[in-house]
């Protein structure tokens, strides 16, 4: 792949950021605006899912339905439905929780599932650990996928610096509108509805909550 990439190429041409976020999210921007053949990843996408509680019970959420911008509660970001649930029976096999209480499958009343005769299932469906015990387990295995909201009321700028380059990114709702020069230009690109978007999560996550990066309410 790499070599016919190679072969096809005709032109390179670069644009300098002051930093490694800046790339990051120019790169991903880039790649929205003009869908390249190759890069199957880093797309926007509508089906944008994620899970969260209802009843106890994990449904499957919509980003074009909510916010995952401001949406509390909301554990995991996936591309697809079928993606979710994958997942969500992934943490049930790791973490022993029944598909019944979870409703991945159904359970004829009175009935254990299959799993908690082969051990796979901690039991809640026979009584071997309370509907209590299961919940709070679903619970903190759910709590290393958490969403986390977007922490500031507006727009901020994360500012990057090299040398004598400097960049101000502009971010609101975890959504990328733009890089200025200066807090002034970077005010005038807050003007755009911002929605959820998970490339710019993914890439801002870290350096937004762990108060590495150079950070200016707008
Ligand atoms: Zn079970």
């Amino acid at each position: 792949m790499r070599a016919s990439l190679l072969r096809q190429t005709r032109r390179i041409s670069h644009i300098r950021t002051a930093g490694e976020i800046g790339a990051l999210l120019l790169e991903a921007s880039l790649i929205k605006q003009q869908q390249p053949l190759l890069n199957q990843k880093l797309r926007r996408n509508r089906q944008l899912c994620s899970l969260r509680l209802v009843d106890g019970v994990p449904q499957v959420v919509y980003s074009k339905d909510i916010n995952f911008a401001t949406e509390p509660s909301l554990y995991g970001l996936y591309a697809s439905r079928h993606a979710a649930i994958e997942s969500l029976h992934q943490l049930a096999d790791q973490h022993r929780l029944c598909y019944g209480a979870l409703q991945l499958e159904k359970l004829k009343p009175g009935r254990a599932c299959f799993r908690a005769t082969i051990k796979l299932c901690a039991g809640v469906c026979r009584g071997d650990e309370s509907c209590d015990a299961h919940a709070s387990r679903l619970l903190a295995s759910l709590e290393a996928l958490r969403v986390a909201c977007w922490p500031y009321p507006g727009a901020i700028g994360l500012t990057e610096r090299y040398e004598d380059h400097r960049q101000v990114h502009v971010i609101r709702n975890w959504c990328y509108l733009g890089s200025a020069d200066d807090l002034a230009q970077a005010r005038a690109l807050d003007v755009v509805a911002a929605g959820f978007d998970a490339d710019g999560y993914k890439i801002l996550c870290r350096p937004v909550l762990s108060g590495s990066a150079h950070i200016t309410l707008l």
